[in-house]
């Protein structure tokens, strides 16, 4: 009885770590499971909460096919991490008070909480970069966000055959959202208008493809080119040819694809920002400036083996929030912290729901000779895209089974001093995505 008792004591004096987890996106849940699940493996006295915006969870990776009409069940949250032992809370974060390790919430209704912590896990993802092309707020369509798609989906169900869509951007996401559109929507005329070369940053073979598929969902290319205003019914493009007269491009629909910025919360919250806006984070995923805080996802700057930012993306996204919980976990044990370390593989694109485009690359991302395509290559993209909801799962029922490719590879670059201690965003230029 009396040894009972001591041992009582003993838990009630144990202090139990509480580890935050800010964004409940790709990087944010499962990062919020990993930790949760490595804790109880452990037996260490930690408790995990996730704080998100909203109570679902937005697979972004696939707000281009919900922008052309397709359904999507809405995903919960506290579904995915039921038996988990993580606590969620529904709110929008103001203001992480660093020095006070404190988060100030704002809730539906107008209420306020805060929610204090020993360690913070910063995963706010990104938005839409903003844009300079004039006319944009009034007149065009971003489905970088749930809201974004939404708002588009609206208007394209609206869209009565023969009606213009302009899709400005070049990156893998505008060819996405471009396809989509055109493959479900054959009556409507789709376009697309891009800075540079069409397909540029791809092999001769994967641009080859690229044409090959535009051409036969007739859509219209038109490359070096940067959007300068949007009117009501017209699309106002400046050639890159600097002596070349403004043209415009008649548009009932003016879609941007052309990047995403990091949440703005760390810059808000006066916390250590790289000029575009991302957390400085070490190569242990920890923030240098704030000790108690780790971060993960678009809205942390990364630098992977080449010294270069990893690109905003899913792909990286998870595995940093995999990191980011098991820095946390050894360091709250008294262990030192692994180095973060990421092997491109692959760029996966769907063009449409029938055909794909699966670039391989090398392990910094340079594009290789070889692509898979056709059907084939969208069976695959479909699969990546569910594996990242079959991740989160398997992660629950298996702790410690999410593994990604270069995992081993600890990077041997830090932090980029350019950008370290700058508070401001020196320029919101959209940064490299997907
Ligand atoms: C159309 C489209 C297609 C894409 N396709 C691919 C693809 O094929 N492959 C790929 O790798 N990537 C793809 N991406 C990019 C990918 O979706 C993002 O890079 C990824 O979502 C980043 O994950 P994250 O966890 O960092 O942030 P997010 O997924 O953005 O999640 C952040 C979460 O934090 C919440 N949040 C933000 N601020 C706050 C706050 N202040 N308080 C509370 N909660 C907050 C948000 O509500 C959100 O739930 C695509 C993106 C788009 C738009």
């Amino acid at each position: 009885m009396a040894a009972r008792t001591h041992e009582g004591n003993r838990a009630q004096a144990q202090h139990v770590s509480h580890c935050v987890v800010l964004g409940g996106g790709y990087a944010g849940v499962l990062a919020a499971i990993r930790l949760a699940g490595k804790a109880r493996r452990r037996r260490l006295p930690i408790k995990v909460t996730l704080v998100n915006a909203s109570p679902h969870f937005v697979e972004r990776v696939r707000l281009h096919e919900v922008a052309a009409g397709r359904q999507h069940a809405p995903l919960s949250i506290a579904k995915s991490l039921e038996g988990t032992g993580v606590a969620l809370r529904v709110g929008w974060v103001r203001h992480v008070d660093a020095a006070a390790k404190r988060l100030e919430i704002a809730h539906a209704g107008g209420e306020q909480s805060q929610l204090s912590y020993d360690a913070l896990l910063f995963a706010p993802g990104s938005v839409a970069a903003p844009s300079r092309v004039a006319g944009s707020d009034e007149h065009a369509f971003n489905p970088a966000n749930a809201e974004g798609a939404e708002r588009l989906r609206q208007r394209l169900s609206a869209a009565r055959s023969g009606e213009r869509v302009v899709v400005v951007g070049g990156g893998l996401t505008a060819l996405e959202i471009a396809t989509e559109i055109a493959e479900a929507r054959p009556e409507l005329s789709v376009s697309l208008a891009t800075r540079g070369e069409f397909g540029g940053d791809l092999s001769p073979r994967g641009r080859a493809y690229l044409q090959k598929t535009f051409e036969e969902l007739r859509i219209d290319v038109h490359a070096r080119v940067s959007a300068r205003e949007v009117l009501a019914d017209r699309l106002v493009l400046a050639p890159e040819a600097s002596s070349a007269p403004l043209t415009s491009l008649p548009a009932d629909i003016v879609i941007l694809a052309t990047g995403f910025r990091p949440s703005a919360l760390a810059e808000i919250s006066g916390l250590e920002i790289c000029p575009d806006g991302r957390l400085v984070v070490d190569d242990t995923l920890r923030s240098p400036a704030h000790p108690a805080i780790w971060g993960a996802g678009d809205a942390v700057a990364v630098v992977g083996e080449d010294g270069s930012f990893l690109r905003m993306s899913c792909a990286t996204a998870m595995p940093q929030g995999v990191h980011a919980a098991d820095a946390m976990i050894a360091t709250l044990a008294g262990e030192p912290a692994p180095q973060f370390g990421f092997s491109y593989v692959v760029r996966c694109m769907s063009l449409g729901r029938r055909r794909g485009l699966i670039q391989v690359v090398d392990r910094h991302d340079r594009p290789q000779d070889r692509v898979f395509t056709g059907g084939f290559a969208a069976w695959i993209k479909e699969q990546v895209c569910a594996y990242t909801l079959l991740s989160l799962r398997a992660e629950r029922a298996l702790s410690g089974v999410y593994r990604w490719p270069g995992q081993q590879r600890a990077s041997s670059a830090s932090a980029p001093s350019v950008g370290r201690g700058k508070r401001g965003v020196g320029g919101l230029d959209a940064v490299a995505v997907r």
